[in-house]
C-alpha cells in the first residue's frame, strides 16, 4: 500500500513501525459551532482510510481531540454569559451526533485538551530546560523557532523568507526574541479560564495541545499525522518542532493531508461565512449521501460542493443500495440452497472488482476509483443474479458487496423509505404467495410492510395500501 506523505512530496510505501499494529493521530475541530461540511472532510476521509487499514488487518489505535480551550470558544461563552465548558460540552456533544449519522466511527480515544494540561506544562518545561523555549517578562512561553534546525520541513518553508514576511509586522507588546518564535503557554485575561503554571496563570497554545496528546496515547514516535492542509504550516510544522526537539525521535513517520472542500472554487470556512453546517445537509439528505458525495474525490483534491453533485452521489448511492435491497428480496423468494457449479464460477469472477478496489485504496486511498470498482459490482449483480439463483450464491454476492461498502463506511441495510414501485412489487408477491397457497410467505411481506410503515387492507377490489 502507499500513501502520499507530505513531508517527502512523495507516494510511499507503507510500512507501520511495529508490525500489524497503527497509530494514527487526526486533528480534530475547535469545538465553538456545529461542525460544517468542510470540518466533515477530514473526518469521512480518514476515516474510511482507517476503516481500510482495518479491513487489510491491521490493529488501528486512532486518536483524534476536541481542541476545548481557544479563543473562540471563550468570545462565545462570554456572548452566552456561561463558562466556556458549557459550551464546549456542548459543542462536542454536537459533533459525536453529526459524526455518527456519517457513520464515523468514534476514535480509540477522544481526547480534551483541558484534560491534559499537566502533559503540557511537562512538554513547555522540557523545552525550556533544553533552550527551545523560554519565558518572557509578562508569563508567556515561546518556542525559539530558529533553535530548531529542521524547521520548515513540512511545509518545504524557508525560515529566511518566513522571517521576511515577518519583518513588517510589529506587534506592540509582544516580548518574543524573533518574529518567527510561536506561543506555547499564555497569560490568562479577565474573565477567561486558566490553570496554574510555573510561568504565569494562563492557558496553553494550540500547537502544544496535539504533540501532548499524540505522545500520550500513541507515543513519541507515530504512524501517521493527519488533518486538512490548512494546518500544515503552521500547526504541523510547530508541532514537529515541540515534540521532536522534546522527544528526541522523528514524531510521524507519515503526514496525511486531505483538499478543502470548495464552495464556488472557495475553501468553505466559518470566518468567511460561506459554510452548510454538516445539520443544514442533513435537512435535506440522508448524511450517508454526504459521505459518499465525499468519497467520489480523492481526499487530496479540491473538492467544490454543489447541488448537482449531491444529486449524482444520491441516485449514485441509491443503485448500491437498491442493489442490495434487491439481492435480500431475491434471497427471500429463492426455492434453491446450494450453489451451482456454475455459480461457484460466476462468484469467482466477482473477485476483480475485489482486487480493482483494493489496488484503488493501496494507491494512496483513491476512493474515487474504490467507488467504481463497487459500481462494477453493482452492474456484475443487477445482471447476474435473480430469485432463480441459489440462496448461497445470493448471500455470497450481498456479503461481498457489503464488505466493500462497509469500508467505505456506507450502510446497505438502511430502512429507507420504499419507493411505491416497489410496495406494489410486494403486494403483487404476497398476492402470488396467497393463490399459490404460501401463506407463510404472504404474512411475511404483510409483517415487512408493517415494519416499513406501509398497511395493508384486503379489499373486494384488491388489495389497498397507504402509508402509517
Ligand atoms: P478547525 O476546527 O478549523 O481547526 O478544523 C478542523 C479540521 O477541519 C481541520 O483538519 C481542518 O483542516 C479541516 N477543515 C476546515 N475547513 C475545511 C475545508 N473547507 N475543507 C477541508 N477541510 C477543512
Ligand atoms: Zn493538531
Amino acid at each position: 500500500m502507499k500513501v502520499f506523505n507530505t513531508m517527502t512530496r512523495q507516494k510511499e510505501e507503507f510500512v507501520p513501525l511495529e508490525e500489524g499494529k497503527v497509530s494514527m493521530y487526526v486533528c480534530g475541530p475547535t469545538v465553538y459551532n456545529l461542525i460544517h461540511i468542510g470540518n466533515a472532510r477530514p473526518m469521512i476521509v480518514f476515516d474510511t482510510f482507517r476503516r481500510y487499514l482495518e479491513y487489510k488487518g491491521y490493529d488501528v489505535n486512532y486518536v483524534s481531540n476536541f481542541t476545548d480551550v481557544d479563543d473562540k470558544i471563550i468570545k462565545k461563552a462570554i456572548e452566552e454569559g456561561v463558562d466556556a465548558s458549557v459550551i464546549s460540552e456542548r459543542y462536542i456533544a454536537e459533533c459525536k451526533k453529526d459524526m455518527a449519522a456519517m457513520n464515523v466511527k468514534p476514535a480509540t480515544t477522544h481526547p480534551l485538551a483541558t484534560q491534559e494540561i499537566q502533559g503540557m506544562i511537562d512538554m513547555i518545561s522540557t523545552l525550556i530546560e533544553k533552550g527551545y523555549a523560554y519565558a518572557a517578562a509578562d508569563g508567556t512561553v515561546y518556542y525559539r523557532t530558529r533553535k530548531f534546525a529542521e524547521y520548515g520541513k513540512l511545509s518545504h518553508k524557508n525560515l529566511d523568507d518566513l522571517q521576511a514576511g515577518h519583518r513588517d509586522i510589529k506587534v506592540t507588546g509582544e516580548l518574543k526574541e524573533d518574529a518567527l518564535d510561536f506561543v506555547l503557554w499564555k497569560p490568562k485575561k479577565e474573565g477567561e479560564p486558566y490553570w496554574e503554571s510555573p510561568w504565569c496563570e494562563g492557558r496553553p497554545g494550540w500547537h502544544i495541545e496535539c504533540s501532548v496528546m499524540s505522545k500520550k496515547y500513541l507515543g513519541e514516535e507515530i504512524d501517521i499525522h493527519a488533518g486538512g492542509e490548512d494546518l500544515i504550516f503552521p500547526h504541523h510544522e510547530n508541532e514537529i518542532a515541540q515534540s521532536e526537539a522534546a522527544n528526541d525521535v522523528p514524531f510521524a513517520k507519515y503526514w496525511m493531508h486531505n483538499g478543502f472542500l470548495n464552495i464556488n472554487n472557495q475553501k468553505m470556512s466559518k470566518s468567511l461565512g460561506n459554510f452548510f453546517t454538516v445539520r443544514d445537509i442533513a435537512e435535506k439528505y440522508d448524511l450517508q449521501v454526504l459521505r459518499f458525495f465525499m468519497l467520489s474525490a480523492h481526499y487530496r483534491s479540491p473538492l467544490n460542493f454543489s447541488a448537482d453533485l449531491m444529486e449524482a452521489a444520491k441516485n449514485g448511492l441509491a443503485r448500491i443500495v437498491t442493489a442490495a435491497t434487491t439481492l435480500k428480496r431475491q434471497m427471500d423468494a429463492t426455492t434453491k440452497q446450494d450453489m451451482t457449479e456454475e455459480e461457484k464460477a460466476q462468484f469467482d469472477a466477482t473477485e476483480d472488482y475485489v482486487k480493482k478496489f483494493e489496488d484503488a485504496m493501496d494507491d494512496d486511498a483513491n476512493t474515487a476509483d474504490a467507488v467504481s470498482a463497487v459500481f462494477e459490482l453493482v452492474k456484475y449483480i443487477n445482471t447476474n443474479a435473480s430469485s432463480e439463483n441459489s440462496r448461497v450464491f445470493l448471500e455470497l454476492l450481498y456479503a461481498r458487496l457489503n464488505t466493500l461498502c462497509d469500508v467505505l463506511g456506507i450502510i446497505l441495510e438502511q430502512e429507507e423509505e420504499l419507493l411505491d414501485a416497489e410496495v406494489e412489487a410486494l403486494i403483487q408477491e404476497r398476492t402470488d404467495a396467497k393463490k399459490a397457497k404460501n401463506f407463510a410467505r404472504a404474512d411475511e411481506i404483510r409483517e415487512e410492510l408493517k415494519k416499513r410503515g406501509i398497511l395493508l387492507e384486503d379489499t373486494r377490489e384488491g388489495v389497498k395500501w397507504k402509508r402509517a
